[in-house]
Parts: C-alpha cells; structure tokens; sequence
C-alpha cells in the first residue's frame, strides 16, 4: 500500500466545497484492498492514530477534512464490480464516482435514481452523508437505494450488512431514542424504532466505520423527460406554482429566488426583466402520457399566468443540457461571489414539513430584506421537499457575525416547526451548534455511546457529527 507524507500532495486533500479552513495531517494511506484498510485500522487503533477518509472532497460541512493525523484516501478503490440487469442492482467500490457510474449504466439502459448535484462525489461519500438531488423529489435519497453495505471497523471487524436486517435484532442495546423530524434529513445518526442497521452506517459521516462494498438498487432509465424554467413576477406566485406541481407526479422541482435570478443575470442575459422568481419543473414522458403531457403542463402553466414565451423549454437533449447547466450554476456562482467580497459563505440547509413551509418561507424574508445592506442572500433549491439553500455573503468581514447568528435563528425556528437542520449536506465539523439545536444535549449523548461501541478508540473522522472533546 502507497503511503505519502510529501505536503504538496497532502495540501489537496485539506478542500472541500465548505469554507473550512486549516485542515492538515502527518500522512496518506492510499489502501487498495479490505486488507489494506484492516492493517490502517489497528495501527490506528492501538496508537490513538486519527484517521479521516477522503473521497471525492466535494462535500458541504468539511467531513472529509483532517485536523491531524492521518488521511485515508480512497481513490484506488475504484471498481465496479457487478451490474446486474436482471436483478437491477450495481455492486462497487466506494471510490466509484457518480458520472462514472452513470455511464456504465447508459449501455444497458439502467439508472441510479439519486442525483447529487456534483457528480465527482464518490458513491461512499454520498453513502456517508446520504446525499440527494433534485430528483430526490421523486426518488428519495441515497438510503432509499442502498441495499447492503460493507464497513471495516477501526477493531479490523469487517460487516456485511443487508437490508432487510434490523438494528434491534443485532446490537439491541445501540438503539436510541431521540425523533428524527419527518423531513427529508441528513442531520445526525439515523433513529427511527423497527429501522435496519445499515441505516445507522448511511449518513454516519465516516464516522463509525469505513465502507469498502456498496450494492445499490437501480431503474430503468426514462423513456424521455421534458423541463421548464417557468419565470414568475413574484416570489409568491412562483411558491403557489411549486405547490400545485407537488400534487403531480415529477421528477424534479426547484425554486430560485430574485436575488438568485440577479446572480446568474451576467451568465444568462435572457432571463426575463419582469422575473422576480423562477420554478424548474422537470417531468418524466413515458408510453402512456406521451401525447397528453405537452397540453397538460401547459394547462398548469396557464392557470399560473406563466408566459410561454418567455419560459425556456428543454425538448431535445441540448436544450436540457442548457437547462441543467443553469440549475448547476447557482453554487458555483454563490462561491464565486464570496471570493469576491473576500469573506465567507453562511449556508443553510433546512428543510420543514409541507404545511409549515409557508411560514418558514415568510420568516426568510422577513429576516432577510432588513439586512440586504450587509449581507447578499439568495434562496434557492428544493421546494418540492420544502428544502431551500438560504445563503448569505457578508458584504465585508465586519458582517460575518450577523450572517452566523441569521443562520442560527434560521435553524431555531426550523426546528420550532418540526424541521431539520440538514436535509442533505450532513453536519460534517461545522454544525454542531445546529445538531445540538434538534436533539439537545440527550440526543447527542446517544450519538456518542454508538460511536463508541463501533470506534471505541474513538480515532475515525473525527469531528465529524459531533466535537470530538465529547469523545474524551
Ligand atoms: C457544486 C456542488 C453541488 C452539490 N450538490 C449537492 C446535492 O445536490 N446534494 C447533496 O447531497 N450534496 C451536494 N453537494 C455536496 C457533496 O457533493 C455531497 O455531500 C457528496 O455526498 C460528497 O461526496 P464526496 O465523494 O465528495 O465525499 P467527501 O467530501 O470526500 O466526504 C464526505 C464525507 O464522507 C466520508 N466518507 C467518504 N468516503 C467514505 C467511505 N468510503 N466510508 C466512510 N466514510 C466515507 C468522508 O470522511 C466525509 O465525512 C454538492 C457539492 C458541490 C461542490
């Protein structure tokens, strides 16, 4: 096994797409085999070593950035062992990435239904955070496609895991009693009474364990879809659309404020002048609704006063690639605009139930608009499960503060309406504060005792979900 200690190398690995700054450790492990990482996981263990697994760095919360110690890379394990059509399964390695997948998947017609946005991020990662995308709408998120799992323990104990296969029947003292909100969310360790053990590890950040075999389920691909960018006049008049969209089946629905329109202005001088919000509706044609779909859509359209005209339709491929593209702008530009003001980005990622969206909606702005002067926000995101990204840049470092504190009071009230903290980016070594906001004190506790059963030297990722000073 390759093992790297030249600080050129290890400086890649100190990134993700959080604001996270000062990562470092001594080395990197690059394993390449189950052996590899059962031989890293003792020597960690029995020298206090803490590990942190790297896979794609894209992550939101700064999971994957080390703060000592030693890094686990895992790009080498990088196969994908088994398709099964038949069956509708893939079986990889975990440093398979989402693209790579997915074109593997092209030749025989099949499809891995959740879709993260970035599509560099390995699939162990997006396990390890339970991410999701957009057509999360549809599809749910990763848990809902992972079938079995394979994890080293920082012990050497290697687990096969297969759903269906329940937590209570396995380690029946591990079960915890805090409540998940009914949300989508990748807030904390999973709990939910009758739930299996491999949901403990989906959305454990790394923490109790590194997953070295991922079997997922898979689809058909879509015999066609069709996509709009819909322009409203107001924020209010694009949300009513929004929620008239979720009674109907689609695959994808996204919402973008003004200020996210004013964003991307510069990129695309089309977007209407009288826009004042904007819906990507993106709906799935099949054999039976192919000749109805176009006037039924259309019809929706119409009731909500959209302008044909004026919204952009994705019919053939290069017009969807368009319209992906300018969804996928909105990130990278929010970033760009940071490095700009040469501040920080505030990101939350809060989601509510159904019938408290409103209510979170209205508190946005009414928080938002008075402190326009000092910090640029946009809201933009996954309105069809009440999942907006609010962002805040600081106009100069002197703001910081108060864009941290918007953040929190977002968080509060979240969870005042029964909402969480993270529905997909996970809590990673920044947002703590948020976690003990949902579960308190208690909740946390519980977190921590099933850590230590898993990594009772407490040494992988570190920091991630919870402060390590609570693993002391
Ligand atoms: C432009 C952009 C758009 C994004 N859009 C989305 C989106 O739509 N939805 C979404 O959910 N996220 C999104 N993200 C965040 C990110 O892509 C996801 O969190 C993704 O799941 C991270 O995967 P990764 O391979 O990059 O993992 P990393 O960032 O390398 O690691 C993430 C976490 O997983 C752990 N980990 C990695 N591999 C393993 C393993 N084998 N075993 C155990 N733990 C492991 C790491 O230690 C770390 O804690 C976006 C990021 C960017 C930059």
């Amino acid at each position: 096994m390759l093992k790297k200690t030249d600080p050129s190398v290890l400086q890649s690995y100190f990134e993700d797409s959080s604001n996270l700054q000062g990562g470092h450790a001594d080395g990197l492990f690059l394993p390449e085999n189950d052996k590899d990482i059962q031989d890293i996981a003792k020597e960690g263990s029995s020298n206090r070593l803490p590990l942190t697994i790297s896979a794609g760095t894209t992550g939101a919360t700064g999971g994957c950035i080390p703060f000592g110690g030693w890094l686990i890379g895992t790009e080498k394990l990088n196969r994908i062992i088994e398709i099964d059509d038949r069956n509708r399964i893939a079986v990889v390695q975990p440093a398979v990435s989402l693209e790579v997948l997915d074109k593997e998947l092209k030749k025989s017609g099949l499809l891995y239904p959740p879709d993260p946005t970035e599509t560099t991020a390995f699939l162990g990662g997006t396990v390890a955070t339970n991410a999701s995308g957009s057509r999360s709408f549809r599809f749910g998120a990763t848990r809902d496609w992972v079938k079995r799992l394979k994890v080293i323990l920082t012990t050497g104990e290697i687990l096969d895991i297969k759903r269906p296969g329940p937590l209570s029947a396995s380690y029946p003292s591990l079960l915890t009693h805090y409540q998940m909100p009914a949300v989508k969310n990748a807030a904390g360790y999973y709990s939910k009474p009758g739930m299996d053990l491999i949901d403990l590890f989906i959305g454990s950040e790394g923490t109790l364990g590194i997953v070295t075999e991922i079997e997922v389920g898979l689809i058909s691909r879509f015999h066609d879809t069709f996509d709009i960018i819909a322009f409203f006049p107001t924020e209010n008049e694009a949300v009513d659309f929004a929620f008239e969209v979720k009674k109907h089946e689609a695959l994808t629905l996204e919402y973008f404020d003004h200020n996210s329109l004013e964003l991307l202005r510069p990129l695309y001088k089309q977007i209407p002048s009288s826009a004042g919000a904007a819906v990507y509706l993106e709906t799935e044609i099949n054999k039976d609704n192919g000749s109805t779909y176009l006037d039924f859509w259309a019809q929706i359209l119409k009731k909500h006063k959209v302008k044909l005209e004026d919204a952009w339709i994705g019919m053939n491929n290069k017009q969807k690639e368009e319209l992906r593209k300018f969804r996928h702008a909105m990130p990278e530009s929010i970033n760009e605009e940071f490095k700009k003001h040469n501040t920080v980005k505030f990101a939350s990622d809060i989601a509510v139930p159904e019938n408290s969206f409103r209510e979170m909606f209205d508190y946005y702005n009414s928080e938002l608009e008075p402190i326009s002067g000092r910090i640029f926000w946009v809201k933009f995101g996954h309105i069809g499960q009440q999942h907006l990204h609010v962002n805040l840049v600081p106009r100069t470092q002197a703001d910081i503060p108060l864009a941290k504190e918007t953040i929190m009071r977002f968080v509060k009230k979240a969870v005042s309406l029964g909402g969480t903290c993270s529905a997909e980016h996970g809590i990673g070594k920044i947002k703590h504060d948020y976690l003990k906001e949902m579960y308190g004190d208690q909740g946390i506790a519980e977190m921590v005792r099933v850590k230590k059963y898993f990594d009772p030297a407490c040494i992988l990722n570190q920091g991630n979900v919870f402060p390590k000073e609570l693993l002391l």
